[in-house]
């Protein structure tokens, strides 16, 4: 990680942190392989055509997951990057990784 200067403060929304992330081939590599480690499943609606990802944190619970937009806790924070929407990625084929993601 690079060093960054302290930022002169920026008012009213200095309090929002900077949870920015990087969206990198990295990230999303290692995304994929913690939600295969951690056996999360990926399941499309029927109806809706919408597509859930099971809970690691909560077996009952599945988050509803786009490309881009997912409702677990690493995207509340402002994650470009997690696992569900790194296995929805993957299964629409648009992640390109060869079969090297560590079982
Ligand atoms: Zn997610």
């Amino acid at each position: 990680m690079t060093a960054f200067s302290i930022v002169p403060s920026v008012p009213s929304n200095a309090s929002i942190p900077n949870t920015r992330r990087p969206n990198t081939p990295d990230r999303w590599r290692q995304a994929l392989g913690r939600a295969r480690r951690g056996g999360l499943q990926l399941r499309q609606l029927v109806g809706s055509g919408a597509w859930v990802a099971t809970s690691e944190r909560d077996e009952e619970a599945a988050y509803m997951v786009t490309e881009y937009e997912c409702d677990c806790f690493a995207a509340e924070f402002g994650d470009p990057v997690c696992k569900h929407r790194a296995m929805l990625r993957y299964r629409l084929g648009h992640l390109a990784f060869e079969q090297s993601v560590a079982a």
